[in-house]
Protein backbone atom coordinates (compact mmCIF):
# COMPACT_ATOMS: atom_id res chain seq x y z
CA UNK A 1 0.00 0.00 0.00
CA UNK A 2 1.02 3.33 -1.25
CA UNK A 3 0.59 6.85 1.13
CA UNK A 4 -0.01 8.77 -2.28
CA UNK A 5 -0.24 5.95 -5.52
CA UNK A 6 1.11 7.98 -8.37
CA UNK A 7 1.12 4.66 -10.19
CA UNK A 8 -2.42 3.59 -11.21
CA UNK A 9 -2.85 7.42 -12.12
CA UNK A 10 0.13 7.06 -14.67
CA UNK A 11 -1.99 4.23 -16.19
CA UNK A 12 -4.80 6.61 -16.99
CA UNK A 13 -2.47 9.69 -18.71
CA UNK A 14 0.24 7.41 -19.95
CA UNK A 15 -1.04 7.64 -23.13
CA UNK A 16 -2.06 11.54 -23.61
CA UNK A 17 1.60 12.16 -21.67
CA UNK A 18 3.96 10.12 -24.32
CA UNK A 19 2.20 11.69 -26.94
CA UNK A 20 2.63 15.46 -26.16
CA UNK A 21 6.18 14.48 -24.69
CA UNK A 22 7.28 13.72 -28.18
CA UNK A 23 6.30 16.29 -29.75
CA UNK A 24 8.24 18.45 -26.85
CA UNK A 25 11.50 16.38 -27.65
CA UNK A 26 10.94 17.65 -31.48
CA UNK A 27 10.27 21.00 -30.66
CA UNK A 28 12.86 21.03 -28.09
CA UNK A 29 11.79 24.79 -26.58
CA UNK A 30 12.57 22.96 -23.37
CA UNK A 31 12.06 26.38 -21.38
CA UNK A 32 8.84 28.31 -22.23
CA UNK A 33 7.44 26.63 -24.72
CA UNK A 34 4.16 26.81 -25.85
CA UNK A 35 2.78 23.86 -23.66
CA UNK A 36 3.54 26.29 -20.94
CA UNK A 37 1.37 29.07 -21.67
CA UNK A 38 -1.50 26.60 -22.52
CA UNK A 39 -1.44 25.75 -19.35
CA UNK A 40 -1.46 28.63 -17.45
CA UNK A 41 -4.45 29.29 -20.01
CA UNK A 42 -6.36 26.13 -18.80
CA UNK A 43 -5.11 26.95 -14.88
CA UNK A 44 -6.28 30.40 -15.37
CA UNK A 45 -9.89 29.15 -16.49
CA UNK A 46 -10.11 26.80 -13.89
CA UNK A 47 -9.60 28.91 -11.23
CA UNK A 48 -11.50 32.26 -12.90
CA UNK A 49 -7.98 34.37 -11.86
CA UNK A 50 -7.07 36.78 -14.11
CA UNK A 51 -3.18 36.13 -14.24
CA UNK A 52 -1.69 32.87 -13.57
CA UNK A 53 2.49 32.90 -13.92
CA UNK A 54 4.10 29.10 -13.43
CA UNK A 55 6.79 28.67 -12.19
CA UNK A 56 9.62 26.70 -10.44
CA UNK A 57 8.40 25.55 -6.86
CA UNK A 58 5.63 26.64 -4.83
CA UNK A 59 8.11 28.18 -2.57
CA UNK A 60 8.89 30.38 -5.01
CA UNK A 61 5.49 30.60 -5.66
CA UNK A 62 5.31 32.07 -2.25
CA UNK A 63 8.73 33.94 -2.25
CA UNK A 64 8.23 36.17 -5.44
CA UNK A 65 5.22 37.90 -4.41
CA UNK A 66 6.42 38.62 -1.37
CA UNK A 67 9.52 39.61 -3.25
CA UNK A 68 7.41 42.40 -5.01
CA UNK A 69 5.78 43.80 -1.48
CA UNK A 70 9.76 44.80 -0.96
CA UNK A 71 10.19 43.88 2.50
CA UNK A 72 12.44 44.41 5.01
CA UNK A 73 13.26 43.18 8.49
CA UNK A 74 10.70 45.54 10.46
CA UNK A 75 7.59 44.06 7.90
CA UNK A 76 5.37 41.82 10.08
CA UNK A 77 3.81 38.92 7.93
CA UNK A 78 1.22 36.65 9.87
CA UNK A 79 1.56 33.43 9.44
CA UNK A 80 0.04 29.84 10.61
CA UNK A 81 3.16 27.86 12.58
CA UNK A 82 0.71 24.81 12.12
CA UNK A 83 2.14 24.37 8.23
CA UNK A 84 4.55 23.21 6.41
CA UNK A 85 8.22 25.26 6.56
CA UNK A 86 7.80 26.85 3.25
CA UNK A 87 4.75 28.65 3.99
CA UNK A 88 6.97 31.00 6.92
CA UNK A 89 10.20 30.33 5.03
CA UNK A 90 9.58 32.47 1.97
CA UNK A 91 8.82 34.93 4.65
CA UNK A 92 12.44 35.53 5.52
CA UNK A 93 13.55 34.58 2.16
CA UNK A 94 11.96 37.92 0.55
CA UNK A 95 13.27 39.70 3.78
CA UNK A 96 10.32 40.33 6.17
CA UNK A 97 9.92 39.01 9.32
CA UNK A 98 7.21 36.18 10.32
CA UNK A 99 4.50 36.35 12.95
CA UNK A 100 3.23 32.97 13.94
CA UNK A 101 -0.36 33.05 14.51
CA UNK A 102 -2.31 29.47 16.18
CA UNK A 103 -4.66 27.62 14.11
CA UNK A 104 -8.15 26.67 15.07
CA UNK A 105 -8.76 23.01 15.98
CA UNK A 106 -11.53 21.92 14.38
CA UNK A 107 -10.48 22.67 10.61
CA UNK A 108 -6.25 23.42 11.37
CA UNK A 109 -6.03 26.85 9.66
CA UNK A 110 -5.47 29.86 10.99
CA UNK A 111 -7.61 31.30 13.50
CA UNK A 112 -8.63 34.90 12.49
CA UNK A 113 -9.18 35.58 15.70
CA UNK A 114 -5.52 35.12 17.03
CA UNK A 115 -4.35 36.47 14.09
CA UNK A 116 -6.15 39.95 15.17
CA UNK A 117 -4.38 39.08 18.51
CA UNK A 118 -1.24 38.90 17.08
CA UNK A 119 -1.58 42.13 14.73
CA UNK A 120 -2.57 44.02 18.38
CA UNK A 121 0.44 43.05 20.21
CA UNK A 122 3.23 43.12 17.42
CA UNK A 123 2.00 47.03 17.22
CA UNK A 124 1.93 47.20 20.54
CA UNK A 125 5.39 45.49 22.20
CA UNK A 126 7.47 45.27 18.54
CA UNK A 127 9.23 47.65 16.63
CA UNK A 128 7.73 45.61 13.69
CA UNK A 129 4.89 46.65 11.20
CA UNK A 130 2.05 44.59 10.27
CA UNK A 131 2.19 44.29 6.73
CA UNK A 132 0.90 40.89 5.23
CA UNK A 133 -1.00 37.33 5.80
CA UNK A 134 -0.40 34.27 4.54
CA UNK A 135 -3.51 31.76 5.05
CA UNK A 136 -2.86 28.66 4.23
CA UNK A 137 -5.35 25.77 2.85
CA UNK A 138 -4.18 23.17 4.99
CA UNK A 139 -4.68 19.87 4.03
CA UNK A 140 -6.93 20.61 1.46
CA UNK A 141 -9.72 22.63 3.31
CA UNK A 142 -9.38 26.19 2.42
CA UNK A 143 -8.70 28.87 5.01
CA UNK A 144 -11.39 31.03 6.60
CA UNK A 145 -10.69 33.86 4.26
CA UNK A 146 -13.86 35.78 4.48
CA UNK A 147 -12.89 36.24 8.43
CA UNK A 148 -9.22 36.77 7.30
CA UNK A 149 -9.55 38.88 4.95
CA UNK A 150 -11.71 41.45 7.13
CA UNK A 151 -9.21 41.65 9.90
CA UNK A 152 -6.71 41.75 6.92
CA UNK A 153 -8.67 45.19 5.14
CA UNK A 154 -9.32 46.41 9.18
CA UNK A 155 -5.35 46.80 9.41
CA UNK A 156 -4.44 47.13 5.77
CA UNK A 157 -2.45 43.90 5.15
CA UNK A 158 -2.29 42.27 1.55
CA UNK A 159 -3.38 38.78 2.10
CA UNK A 160 -1.36 35.65 0.10
CA UNK A 161 -3.26 32.90 0.00
CA UNK A 162 -1.08 29.55 0.38
CA UNK A 163 -2.95 26.93 -1.73
CA UNK A 164 -0.25 24.44 -2.26
CA UNK A 165 -2.53 21.94 -0.73
CA UNK A 166 -5.94 23.63 -1.41
CA UNK A 167 -5.66 23.74 -5.04
CA UNK A 168 -8.96 22.40 -6.24
CA UNK A 169 -10.96 23.00 -3.39
CA UNK A 170 -13.52 25.60 -3.03
CA UNK A 171 -15.78 28.12 -0.74
CA UNK A 172 -19.26 28.04 -2.48
CA UNK A 173 -18.00 27.24 -5.75
CA UNK A 174 -15.15 30.30 -5.41
CA UNK A 175 -11.96 28.34 -6.23
CA UNK A 176 -8.87 27.93 -3.63
CA UNK A 177 -6.05 30.24 -5.34
CA UNK A 178 -8.23 32.89 -5.99
CA UNK A 179 -8.61 33.77 -2.62
CA UNK A 180 -7.02 37.21 -1.32
CA UNK A 181 -4.72 39.21 -3.44
CA UNK A 182 -2.21 37.16 -4.50
CA UNK A 183 -2.31 33.23 -4.57
CA UNK A 184 0.40 30.84 -4.46
CA UNK A 185 0.24 26.61 -5.36
CA UNK A 186 3.00 24.04 -5.72
CA UNK A 187 3.13 21.15 -8.21
CA UNK A 188 5.17 19.25 -6.06
CA UNK A 189 4.01 15.21 -7.08
CA UNK A 190 2.39 14.48 -4.03
CA UNK A 191 0.01 17.72 -3.96
CA UNK A 192 -3.70 16.99 -5.66
CA UNK A 193 -2.17 18.47 -8.51
CA UNK A 194 1.37 17.01 -8.96
CA UNK A 195 3.75 17.41 -11.85
CA UNK A 196 7.04 14.67 -12.18
CA UNK A 197 9.21 17.27 -10.59
CA UNK A 198 9.23 20.78 -9.19
CA UNK A 199 6.76 23.37 -10.00
CA UNK A 200 4.70 26.55 -8.72
CA UNK A 201 2.13 28.99 -9.79
CA UNK A 202 0.91 32.50 -8.80
CA UNK A 203 -2.34 33.88 -9.43
CA UNK A 204 -3.71 37.35 -9.22
CA UNK A 205 -5.98 40.08 -10.78
CA UNK A 206 -3.96 42.82 -10.23
CA UNK A 207 -2.10 43.82 -13.52
CA UNK A 208 0.36 45.78 -11.74
CA UNK A 209 1.70 42.90 -9.48
CA UNK A 210 0.98 40.42 -12.51
CA UNK A 211 3.70 42.44 -14.30
CA UNK A 212 6.32 42.80 -11.41
CA UNK A 213 5.68 38.86 -10.73
CA UNK A 214 6.54 38.53 -13.83
CA UNK A 215 9.59 40.35 -14.22
CA UNK A 216 10.98 38.85 -10.95
CA UNK A 217 10.65 35.28 -12.00
CA UNK A 218 13.34 35.78 -14.86
CA UNK A 219 15.46 37.57 -13.38
CA UNK A 220 14.28 40.44 -12.70
CA UNK A 221 14.07 41.73 -16.93
CA UNK A 222 12.39 44.79 -18.42
CA UNK A 223 11.22 45.42 -21.34
CA UNK A 224 14.65 44.73 -23.12
CA UNK A 225 15.37 41.45 -21.95
CA UNK A 226 19.04 42.11 -21.46
CA UNK A 227 18.67 45.21 -19.05
CA UNK A 228 17.50 43.94 -15.95
CA UNK A 229 16.00 46.35 -13.55
CA UNK A 230 15.17 44.87 -10.84
CA UNK A 231 17.09 41.69 -8.81
CA UNK A 232 14.55 38.45 -9.01
CA UNK A 233 15.33 34.81 -10.07
CA UNK A 234 15.83 31.95 -12.17
CA UNK A 235 11.89 30.34 -11.44
CA UNK A 236 10.20 29.07 -14.55
CA UNK A 237 8.02 25.94 -15.17
CA UNK A 238 9.73 23.69 -17.88
CA UNK A 239 7.90 22.72 -20.57
CA UNK A 240 7.76 18.27 -19.75
CA UNK A 241 6.07 19.41 -16.10
CA UNK A 242 3.64 21.73 -18.25
CA UNK A 243 2.71 18.53 -20.24
CA UNK A 244 2.18 16.18 -17.13
CA UNK A 245 -0.08 18.94 -15.74
CA UNK A 246 -2.10 19.31 -18.90
CA UNK A 247 -2.34 15.70 -18.69
CA UNK A 248 -3.61 15.36 -15.22
CA UNK A 249 -5.63 18.61 -14.81
CA UNK A 250 -8.26 16.89 -18.02
CA UNK A 251 -8.75 14.02 -14.76
CA UNK A 252 -8.42 16.50 -12.06
CA UNK A 253 -12.41 17.18 -11.15
CA UNK A 254 -12.94 13.53 -11.28
CA UNK A 255 -10.04 12.41 -9.01
CA UNK A 256 -11.39 15.31 -6.51
CA UNK A 257 -14.49 13.84 -6.67
CA UNK A 258 -13.04 10.34 -5.83
CA UNK A 259 -10.99 11.86 -3.15
CA UNK A 260 -14.16 12.79 -1.56
CA UNK A 261 -15.64 9.32 -2.10
CA UNK A 262 -12.22 8.14 0.19
CA UNK A 263 -12.79 10.91 2.83
CA UNK A 264 -16.39 9.95 3.27
CA UNK A 265 -15.45 6.28 3.95
CA UNK A 266 -13.06 7.03 6.05
CA UNK A 267 -14.95 9.16 8.01
CA UNK A 268 -18.15 6.60 8.27
CA UNK A 269 -15.77 4.09 9.84
CA UNK A 270 -13.69 6.05 12.28
CA UNK A 271 -15.93 8.88 13.68
CA UNK A 272 -16.69 7.18 16.61
CA UNK A 273 -13.56 6.11 17.08
CA UNK A 274 -11.45 9.46 16.49
CA UNK A 275 -11.53 13.16 15.70
CA UNK A 276 -12.22 12.81 12.45
CA UNK A 277 -11.45 16.46 10.10
CA UNK A 278 -14.81 18.50 9.64
CA UNK A 279 -15.51 20.43 6.57
CA UNK A 280 -17.72 23.02 6.82
CA UNK A 281 -20.64 24.18 5.52
CA UNK A 282 -20.08 25.75 1.81
CA UNK A 283 -16.19 24.55 1.72
CA UNK A 284 -14.88 21.90 -0.22
CA UNK A 285 -11.27 20.68 0.42
CA UNK A 286 -9.17 19.18 -2.26
CA UNK A 287 -8.14 16.02 0.60
CA UNK A 288 -4.57 16.86 0.24
CA UNK A 289 -4.60 14.82 3.51
CA UNK A 290 -6.82 13.25 5.83
CA UNK A 291 -5.89 13.91 9.26
CA UNK A 292 -7.52 12.74 12.33
CA UNK A 293 -6.81 13.37 16.00
CA UNK A 294 -5.66 11.02 18.79
CA UNK A 295 -6.80 11.52 22.34
CA UNK A 296 -3.14 12.52 23.20
CA UNK A 297 0.51 12.02 21.73
CA UNK A 298 0.93 8.60 23.60
CA UNK A 299 -2.23 6.92 21.79
CA UNK A 300 -1.22 8.84 18.70
CA UNK A 301 2.16 7.45 18.80
CA UNK A 302 0.51 3.85 20.17
CA UNK A 303 -1.66 4.04 16.51
CA UNK A 304 1.40 5.13 14.07
CA UNK A 305 3.57 2.21 14.99
CA UNK A 306 0.46 -0.25 15.42
CA UNK A 307 0.03 0.66 11.43
CA UNK A 308 4.04 1.01 10.50
CA UNK A 309 4.09 -2.15 11.52
CA UNK A 310 1.42 -3.43 9.38
CA UNK A 311 3.02 -2.29 6.28
CA UNK A 312 0.31 1.25 6.40
CA UNK A 313 1.97 4.05 5.40
CA UNK A 314 0.99 6.96 8.55
CA UNK A 315 2.61 10.39 8.11
CA UNK A 316 2.77 13.21 10.93
CA UNK A 317 2.19 16.23 9.17
CA UNK A 318 3.47 18.03 11.46
CA UNK A 319 5.20 17.39 14.36
CA UNK A 320 7.24 20.03 14.64
CA UNK A 321 5.41 23.40 13.78
CA UNK A 322 7.31 26.07 12.35
CA UNK A 323 7.71 28.11 15.61
CA UNK A 324 9.61 24.85 17.14
CA UNK A 325 12.06 24.40 13.95
CA UNK A 326 15.59 24.83 15.02
CA UNK A 327 15.63 27.59 12.60
CA UNK A 328 12.91 29.39 13.65
CA UNK A 329 13.40 28.64 17.75
CA UNK A 330 17.29 29.10 18.00
CA UNK A 331 18.59 30.97 15.05
CA UNK A 332 16.34 33.64 13.90
CA UNK A 333 14.40 35.87 15.95
CA UNK A 334 10.75 35.73 15.63
CA UNK A 335 7.80 36.65 17.35
CA UNK A 336 6.12 33.40 18.21
CA UNK A 337 3.60 33.58 21.76
CA UNK A 338 0.87 31.24 22.79
CA UNK A 339 0.15 28.77 19.96
CA UNK A 340 -1.56 26.43 22.01
CA UNK A 341 -3.85 25.24 19.45
CA UNK A 342 -0.87 24.61 17.52
CA UNK A 343 1.20 22.93 19.99
CA UNK A 344 -1.68 20.15 20.95
CA UNK A 345 -2.43 19.43 17.38
CA UNK A 346 0.94 19.02 16.42
CA UNK A 347 1.11 16.00 19.04
CA UNK A 348 -2.36 14.58 18.37
CA UNK A 349 -2.63 14.91 14.87
CA UNK A 350 -1.79 11.86 12.16
CA UNK A 351 -2.83 11.64 8.57
CA UNK A 352 -3.88 7.94 6.66
CA UNK A 353 -2.86 7.50 2.67
CA UNK A 354 -5.24 9.59 0.33
CA UNK A 355 -5.39 9.35 -3.09
CA UNK A 356 -8.30 9.17 -5.79
CA UNK A 357 -7.06 5.27 -6.57
CA UNK A 358 -7.41 4.04 -2.63
CA UNK A 359 -9.61 1.33 -2.72
CA UNK A 360 -12.06 0.19 -0.63
CA UNK A 361 -10.71 -2.96 0.81
CA UNK A 362 -7.52 -0.96 1.47
CA UNK A 363 -9.72 1.72 3.79
CA UNK A 364 -11.22 -1.33 5.67
CA UNK A 365 -8.25 -2.68 6.36
CA UNK A 366 -6.80 0.96 7.41
CA UNK A 367 -9.25 1.85 9.49
CA UNK A 368 -9.42 -1.73 11.54
CA UNK A 369 -5.99 -1.66 12.15
CA UNK A 370 -6.52 1.92 13.38
CA UNK A 371 -9.85 0.16 15.55
CA UNK A 372 -7.58 -2.62 17.12
CA UNK A 373 -5.16 -0.64 18.10
CA UNK A 374 -7.10 1.75 20.19
CA UNK A 375 -8.66 -0.85 21.64
CA UNK A 376 -5.40 -2.89 22.69
C1 LIG B 1 4.36 21.90 -0.37
C2 LIG B 1 4.03 23.18 0.27
C3 LIG B 1 4.73 24.36 -0.03
C4 LIG B 1 5.97 24.39 -0.87
O1 LIG B 1 5.84 23.87 -2.13
P1 LIG B 1 7.14 23.27 -2.91
O2 LIG B 1 6.63 23.09 -4.31
O3 LIG B 1 7.51 22.01 -2.26
O4 LIG B 1 8.19 24.30 -2.84
C5 LIG B 1 4.32 25.53 0.58
N1 LIG B 1 3.28 25.56 1.43
C6 LIG B 1 2.59 24.45 1.75
C7 LIG B 1 1.44 24.55 2.70
C8 LIG B 1 2.95 23.21 1.20
O5 LIG B 1 2.27 22.12 1.53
Amino acid sequence: MQFIDLHKQYDRIKEDVQKSMEQVYRHKRFIMGEEVCELESRLQEYTKVKHVITCASGTDALTIPLMAKNLTRKNAVFVPSFTFFASAESITLAGGTPVFVDSEWDTFNMDPVDLEKKILSTQQTTDLEPSGVIAVDLFGLPADHKEICKVADKYNLFVLEDAAQGFGGNIEGKKAASFGNIAATSFFPAKPLGCYGDGGAIFTDDDQLADLIRSIHIHGQGVDKYDNVRIGLNSRLDTMQAVILLAKLKIFDEELERRNEVADLYSQQLEDLLEIPIVPNGYHSSWAQYTVKAENQDQRDTIVKALKSQDIPVMIYYSVPAHKSTAYSKKIKVENDNLRICERLSSTVFSLPMHPYLEKHEITKICDAVKKSIKA
